[in-house]
């Protein structure tokens, strides 16, 4: 993609911050409708298919694919025993990462946690800063929420409903599905609408008889809706349909694009319309207000490799930073008009914050499979999703909301059950009867949006730019605590139901964070007094100022939250496109 230069006189018609999901979504929507768009990434562009290497052998590595012996990425353990900001006691590596950073393919992608520190309570921040964001490696679950999420506080009274209902936003979920290819199968649940699907992966032996033991139960499994093309996107000449290499499991990114990311499913095409110009390495660290109408201006960046300022002006300023940096970037943008932070008159920004709690799974055997043939099972971008089951039509006595499970079994490139004993020809036979019939599945379930779960600006820690860096003020509930011990005993159930052989239980509850699903900083809804954003996900304070990332969710759902994510920033931003035809931004 050819980059065009920034111009510091011109004042465009809409600013970008960030060039992940929301960012990217924002990019094609508004320079579709023909506006002039600046788009501001504080990462690299990176040489992503050099990054990722999909096709190299392991022993082509010299680590093997590990990390360099300078980096470390800190373990569960190291986030359990040490406090934020977590560069303190890792000296002896040039690089440190968070979890996530633990492979010699991410490890550029994955930011250096001693340039980004942050503190307060313990939290595995996982952040991607490269042109793309955390697109680059995501998981490709793509789920869509259903008015169980979306009016879930009509159902069992906690929190608030969102000021949408699923039909507000399920013709732009069409529209992402269509743009972007999504691989599933249709099951007309009302809790996990139906996407408009391409072809479908196939689940293996093992899921089969899960599958099938569940449907005793009421309970459904179904193949892993992943945000991958399969059938090919005519529209799209920068990806590839899925070719079936398992590599996006394996290394945690494609790079030929057949899984979404960022930067060849919307960015490229979107500075194909002429209407983009692209700045990397600029990290935006406030959004500049006019003084004399309130309204936003543009904002004000560093260059991360010289460390110079810049101001850029635009018409309307879109954060799309992700959602804990752009409740970041809401509370640097103080000014007399607005002390609080920007879009905060509320007091509402940064807090409401919520995920997915993770840690509960199994592992087990599905013994007919022991000693069978090998068969090729990783060759495909995800194995199943075990849909939620919890306070649909019944209500569970000890915890509100849900909780799914996402699993997989089979023979793949590195065989599960060579954690086994022994050594030698006898642990090879050993591994080589079992590697097949294994088969493992762990739980996201939501986390309630509370205001007493928040971020803020902590007064003295700044990272590399000088930039204050967040302060986490959070910690997982009673009714989390309680949802982690019905997962433990569902899923045993549910492998006893399969006639599955129990090899390992998994009770240990994640590091708040584990599951990178970040939500609710600048949620939205009708009254003013208590949410940040409208319908639109634009500010109730500033109208010219809109956050189109996870901020704006009201509530976590137990649904991985991307594609609708960028459902929701489709919508607002058409609606963004329209107002600022009319003149009333
Ligand atoms: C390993 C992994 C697995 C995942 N699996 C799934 C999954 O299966 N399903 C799912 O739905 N989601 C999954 N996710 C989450 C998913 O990646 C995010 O929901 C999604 O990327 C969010 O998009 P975003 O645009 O809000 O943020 P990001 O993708 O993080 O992009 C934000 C961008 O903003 C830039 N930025 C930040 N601050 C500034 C600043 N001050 N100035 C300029 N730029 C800035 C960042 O550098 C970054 O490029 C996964 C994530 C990871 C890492
Ligand atoms: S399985 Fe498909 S999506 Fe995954 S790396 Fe291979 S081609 Fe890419």
């Amino acid at each position: 993609m050819a980059e065009s230069e920034i111009d510091l006189n011109k004042t465009y018609d809409a600013v970008v911050v960030g060039s992940g999901a929301a960012g990217g979504m924002a990019a094609h929507v508004l320079t579709s409708r023909g506006l002039q768009v600046l788009m501001l990434e504080a990462g690299k562009k990176l040489p992503i298919e050099k990054e990722l290497r999909s096709m190299e052998w392991p022993y082509d590595n010299a680590q093997r694919g590990e990390l360099p012996p300078d980096r470390h990425s800190l373990t569960f353990n190291e986030y359990t025993i040490r406090n934020p900001p977590y560069g303190p006691g890792f000296e002896k590596s040039k690089h440190l990462h968070s979890y996530i950073g633990n492979s010699d393919y991410v490890k550029n992608i994955v930011v250096d946690e001693r340039e980004n520190p942050f503190t307060g309570t313990n939290y595995a921040w996982v952040r991607a800063r490269c042109l793309g964001g955390k697109t680059n490696i995501w998981g490709r679950l793509a789920l869509r929420l259903s008015d169980y999420d979306f009016k879930a506080k009509s159902r069992d009274g906690f929190g608030e409903d969102w000021p949408i209902s699923y039909s507000d936003l399920a013709p732009y979920y069409d529209k992402v599905d269509l743009y972007l290819g999504i691989t599933g199968v249709k099951e007309n649940l009302p809790h996990l609408p139906d996407s408009i699907f391409q072809r479908p992966t196939k689940l293996n032996c093992a899921e089969v008889t899960l599958k099938q033991g569940l449907q005793k139960m009421g309970r459904v499994l179904t193949q892993y809706r992943a945000g991958v093309t399969t059938d090919g996107l005519k529209h799209n000449k920068y990806r590839s349909r899925c070719w079936g290499r398992g590599a996006c499991e394996r290394k945690g990114g494609c790079d030929i694009h057949a899984a979404f990311d960022s930067p060849t499913g919307l960015i490229y095409p979107a500075a194909d319309t002429g209407n983009l110009t692209l700045r990397t390495n600029a990290v935006v660290r406030e959004v500049t207000v006019d003084p004399q109408t309130g309204k936003a201006s543009g904002v004000h960046f560093i260059d991360s490799e010289t460390m110079k300022d810049y101001n850029v002006r635009a018409r309307v300023v879109v954060v799309a930073a992700s959602t804990l940096e752009s409740a970041r970037l809401l509370l640097l943008s103080k000014s007399p008009l607005y002390p609080n932070g920007l879009a905060n008159s509320s007091g509402h920004v940064g807090h409401n914050f919520c995920e997915h709690i993770m840690g509960p799974g199994v592992t087990g055997q599905a013994k007919d499979l022991v000693g069978k043939p090998p068969t090729l099972d990783d060759g495909r971008p995800g194995g199943f999703y075990l849909t939620r089951f919890r306070n649909l039509a019944e209500k569970h006595p000890k915890f509100i909301r849900g909780y799914g499970f996402e699993g997989g079994s089979g023979a793949r490139m590195f065989p599960q059950g060579t954690d086994a004993h022994g050594f030698g020809a006898s642990f090879k036979e050993e591994v080589r009867q079992n590697q097949g019939s294994y088969i493992s599945m762990g739980a996201f379930g939501e986390v309630l949006a509370r205001y007493e779960n928040y971020v803020d600006l902590d007064p003295v820690v700044k990272d590399k730019w000088g930039v204050p860096a967040l302060r986490f003020h959070y910690k997982f509930g009673d009714n989390e605590h309680r949802m982690a011990e019905d997962m433990k005993e569902t899923a045993q159930e549910m492998f006893e139901a399969a006639g599955f052989k129990i090899t390992h239980v998994s009770n240990r509850i994640l590091t708040e964070g584990w599951s990178i699903h970040e939500m609710g900083t600048a949620r939205m809804g009708n009254d003013p007094k208590t949410s940040v954003l409208n319908q639109f996900e634009q500010s109730h304070d500033v109208k010219n100022l809109f956050v189109v990332d996870g901020s704006a969710f009201v509530n976590a759902s137990c649904q991985n939250p991307t594609w609708t994510i960028m459902a929701l920033c489709w919508r607002s931003c058409d609606y963004l496109a329209d107002e600022l035809g009319k003149g009333n931004l």
